[in-house]
């Protein structure tokens, strides 16, 4: 099967901005950031999508996601984490990642 561009840069085919790394996940820089800080963090696992996810990857994928923010030392400023999912959600590449996003005051209003 093909692989995504996520499962290409898991596995070093083509370039990314690492942040943080462990055995399950992994963290990097966007390539398009739409914030001063904008990190995907993502399972080495192949999940589709949030809706795909058991609460058992969401385990260690929130403690990364925890440890990410500590990395960067964006505990105390605060930040944004999103998951988009299919069509409405916007989501592009299909395997489960969050977006985080931080390093200004976020705008928040109508999405639609
Ligand atoms: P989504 O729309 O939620 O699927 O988000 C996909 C994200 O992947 C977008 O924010 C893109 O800018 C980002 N992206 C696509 N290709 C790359 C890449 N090669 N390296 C880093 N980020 C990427």
């Amino acid at each position: 099967m093909q692989k995504n561009i996520f499962e290409k840069i898991i596995d070093g085919e083509i370039p990314s901005k690492k942040v943080l790394e462990n055995e399950n996940f992994l963290a990097f820089e966007d390539i398009n950031p739409q914030a001063p800080i904008h990190i995907l963090i993502i399972p080495k696992q192949s999940i589709k999508d949030f809706q795909q996810a058991h609460c058992i990857d969401m385990q260690g994928m929130t403690l990364f996601i925890q440890e990410v923010v500590k990395h960067l030392g964006i505990e105390q400023e605060g930040y944004r984490l999103i998951t988009n999912v299919g069509t409405n959600g916007g989501q592009e590449v299909p395997h489960l990642h969050f977006h985080l996003l931080a390093g200004a005051k976020l705008k928040w209003g109508k999405m639609y």
